[in-house]
């Protein structure tokens, strides 16, 4: 399963975790920090980075 990579822009945090593509499709990212969802993602290699908002 892939693992993400992400940066929460409310603490500043980077944290990966590793989602189903179901999962990441629903945009359901959470810090595990300090809860905010307004989380950026850390694209990893193998995935071509899209233009669709989070
Ligand atoms: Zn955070």
């Amino acid at each position: 399963m892939p693992q993400y990579n992400f940066l929460c822009r409310a603490c500043k945090k980077e944290f990966s975790k590793i989602l189903t593509l179901s999962e990441h499709e629903k945009g359901k990212i959470v810090c595990p920090h300090c809860k905010s969802k307004d989380v950026e993602q850390r694209w990893a290699a193998f995935y071509a980075v899209t233009s669709k908002k989070i």
